[in-house]
């Protein structure tokens, strides 16, 4: 297994539980994934922590106590830590090791497993949980290597404390990452704090506090019809329903828009989607929303200059994800926070002391790159994985993925992936989907070694066809008209292609339930002498498997 983050510990423990040995090799020197190395300040989760959570063990979920409504990242990365010892998994888990290369032994019937230490393990099943943000996008800005001061990343935030007090410190980007970042440090008694910004993200507050014990009583007693209730949902949260009366977003009055807007607003986070669910769907109502939140900026933002500058116009609400924070354009009243806009005054280099953008040099002793990742297939990708054949999963995905269920490739036996390209992945809840992914996946594995099956992989028609219906039902959306990470936009060359099954995460599991308990037509299972197992039904694809359609998005 590749990766000790949230599917990783959890595909371990499940796998121990059915009695198949696993190793866990993980890159990171600590586990938790994201949560491990996403430590930057201000780091937080915008699910609320008693959703973000693991299901999979009542014990667990009863005795686990979270302190705020939405999860910092030190508690998250504790939180998963205990989990490791709780089921006495750490022996299983071999840290500071990174998969380089893994072929596949057809003669065999194994995966040679090579890491960057040297070592090899040979693995009848390779369970790829490598996450859907962990290949970091640098950007290419000339003179980077050459900053003098201290240059950090947020997304491989150094272990050791960092230290703010009196420092002129930059920021570029400001996506989640980099918007958080500057929300915390603004708080630090820095000397001052330059945010250089490309595009503005849309930035709804969290409404954070202290969880309430009544609050924690409460959704404990219920947390099983919750949970039931968030795994058929399109993105896989619990969404409390808000009732808000009958009319489109785009057709109700202004005077009812604004009153819809306002409950959003006061309940922050998620609400917006809750609200107003056909945002993601109908430009005329997105348009209606983020008028809305534009608006909202120029409430808090004293300088007008500023608030237009940190007003997005240029992508659809939700096309990015939403930035869920408290207090983010109020820093921008503070006279040691600056925004600088980098499509006015593009970054021309950064030298030993600065950034100098086309019209001004900015003197920085700590500049911090917040730019994001390669995501959904970044991971997949950076190991040099060959296949049946010797094809590589690199010339395979030359032209984008092409997976099926976003769990299996064809050409490479054996290999099942969580939350990657393909499924829900980085466009639903991820843990949701992870105790979903891994619950699949160990299911088809213990089927394989009760009916004696050497090889699985997904036959290419299913995998052709699967990918058919991912770009159908995205073409319903609003998510494939801008240039985004969802779509690879942000890594150069990588292929135009939408990462995400948008069907929703209920029906998703829908799909793959009906492929489970039909014999897993669509893959080809192989005994050991090459006979074929065949499945009890036959593949009839996703509409006729689960014709429902569900458009949540969010
Ligand atoms: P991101 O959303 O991809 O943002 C990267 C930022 O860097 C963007 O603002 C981008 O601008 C900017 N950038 C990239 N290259 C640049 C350059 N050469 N010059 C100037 N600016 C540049 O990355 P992220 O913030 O790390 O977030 C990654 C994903 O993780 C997102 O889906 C995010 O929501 C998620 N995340 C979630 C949480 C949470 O749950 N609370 C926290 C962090 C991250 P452009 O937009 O113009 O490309």
């Amino acid at each position: 297994m590749v990766g000790a983050g949230i599917a990783g510990i959890f595909m371990l423990h499940r796998l121990r539980q059915l009695g198949i040995p696993a190793t866990v090799l993980e890159k990171g020197a600590g586990v938790g994934g994201t949560w491990f190395w996403n430590r930057y300040p201000g780091a937080q989760c915008d699910v609320p922590s008693m959703q973000y959570s693991y299901s999979f063990d009542e014990g667990l979920q009863q005795e686990w106590e979270w302190s705020q409504h939405h999860a910092r990242q030190p508690e998250i990365e504790t939180y998963l830590n205990q989990v490791v010892d709780r089921f006495q998994l750490r022996d299983g888990i071999r840290l500071n090791t990174t998969v380089e290369r893994m072929t596949w032994q057809g003669e065999e019937g194994h995966w040679l497993v090579e890491t960057d230490d040297g070592a090899q393990f040979r693995a009848g099943q390779c369970v790829m949980a490598t996450g859907g943000y962990h290949t970091w996008v640098v950007p290419d800005i000339r003179g980077l290597g050459r900053f003098g001061g201290e240059l950090l990343y947020t997304n491989h935030w150094p272990l050791e404390p960092v230290l703010f007090g009196g420092k002129r410190i930059g920021i570029i980007g400001t996506g989640s990452s980099g918007v958080q970042t500057a929300t915390a440090l603004a708080k630090e008694p820095i000397e001052s704090l330059h945010v250089f910004q490309r595009s503005p993200s849309y930035v709804v507050p969290s409404r954070d506090r202290t969880l309430d014990a009544e609050y924690v009583r409460d959704y404990k007693a219920t947390y099983a019809e919750r949970r039931a209730r968030a795994r058929r949902t399109g993105y896989g949260t619990d969404v409390v329903p808000i009732p808000v009366g009958e009319g489109t977003t785009a057709e109700v009055s202004d005077e009812e828009f604004l009153r819809r807007a306002a409950i959003a607003w006061d309940l922050g986070g998620g609400a917006m989607g809750t609200v107003f669910p056909d945002f993601l769907v109908d430009a005329a109502a997105n348009r209606r929303v983020t008028e809305f939140l534009r608006g909202k900026i120029r409430e808090i933002v004293r300088d007008p200059v500023v608030a237009e500058r940190l007003s997005a116009r240029d992508h659809f609400l939700g096309a990015k994800r939403i930035v869920i924070v408290d207090g983010y354009f109020e820093i921008y009243n503070q006279p040691n926070v600056h925004l600088v806009d980098v499509r006015e005054s593009p970054i021309k280099e950064i030298t030993e002391t600065a950034v100098r953008t086309s019209d001004t040099e900015y003197p920085l002793d700590m500049l911090i790159m917040a730019t994001g990742f390669d995501s959904a297939t970044g991971a997949m990708l950076a190991i040099d994985v060959v296949g049946e054949g010797g094809r590589t999963l690199r010339e395979s995905w030359a032209g984008g993925h092409q997976t099926f269920l976003g769990i299996g490739v064809p050409g490479f036996p054996n290999m099942y992936m969580i939350n990657a390209a393909g499924s829900p992945g980085i466009r639903s809840h991820m843990m949701v989907q992870a105790e979903h992914h891994v619950e699949w996946i160990s299911d088809l594995i213990l089927h394989q070694r009760e009916h004696d099956i050497a090889s699985v992989q997904p036959s290419e028609a299913a995998a052709t066809q699967w990918m058919e219906h991912l770009l159908e039902v995205a073409a319903t959306t609003l998510l494939t008209v801008d240039d985004t990470q969802y779509l690879g936009s942000n890594v150069p060359g990588k292929p135009r292609l939408v990462t995400s099954y948008l069907g929703g995460v209920g029906r998703y599991r829908d799909i793959c339930d009906r492929v489970a308990a039909s014999g897993y037509p669509g893959w080809i299972l192989q005994r050991r002498d090459g006979s074929a197992v065949a499945p009890s039904r036959e593949w009839e694809g996703p509409v006729a498997a689960v014709p429902e359609r569900v458009a949540n998005v969010i």
